[in-house]
């Protein structure tokens, strides 16, 4: 095989694998704990009256996302831009409490599912359910599974499957796309 009709071969199955894979979150390895840790998530609602609890969709135009947002975090969220490692704030909370979308205070991890993962980057071994939707992302050489918020659509990262036990996973999260609300 030639060197043209293979890259022909890999470029269909990108587009394939790109035209199916938009839709619900991968699952990782499971375990009683990670469900525990999944469901757990629910004692930090009472205490907080900051974390949005309607699941209806947020939709915004740009010019009002302008508004709500800082540029940076724009250029994250809207323009599904990365962040430099190492600048967030957020990778040295260690405080209890949830972390929601900056974009629109949907909660999508806890202090629970955080861990150092040294990239520079928050980084989570697994999310509260129904926090995010995923697509397949081709922008580099290889393909990577972009997730965004459930609720505002918002870019949030990419998930890779590289992490700790039990569930194998790393959210490799963007600091400017969360707001910590400590417990
Ligand atoms: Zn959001």
């Amino acid at each position: 095989m030639n060197r043209r009709s293979l890259l022909g071969i890999l470029a269909t199955m990108r587009f394939l694998r790109s035209a199916t894979a938009a839709g619900p979150v991968p699952p990782g390895a499971t375990s009683p704990q990670v469900e525990e840790l999944r469901a757990g998530w629910r004692a930090h609602l009472a205490k907080n009256a900051d974390i949005a609890t309607d699941p209806a969709p947020l939709n915004l135009s740009k010019d009002e996302w302008r508004k709500r947002l800082t540029p940076e975090a724009y250029h994250v969220l809207r323009e599904e831009g990365t962040e430099r490692a190492g600048s967030s704030h957020h990778n040295a909370e260690k405080r209890r409490g949830v972390f929601v979308c900056a974009g629109c205070a949907w909660p999508v991890f806890t202090h629970a599912m955080k861990f150092e993962s040294g990239t520079g980057w928050p980084s989570f071994i697994t999310t509260i359910p129904g926090a995010f939707e995923t697509s397949l992302d081709n922008k580099i050489f290889y393909s990577r599974i972009e997730y965004h918020c459930a609720k505002c659509g918002g870019h949030h990262g990419h998930v890779f499957d590289d992490g700790p036990k039990p569930t194998f996973q790393r959210w490799c999260n963007n600091g400017l796309a969360l707001k910590f609300i400590p417990a």
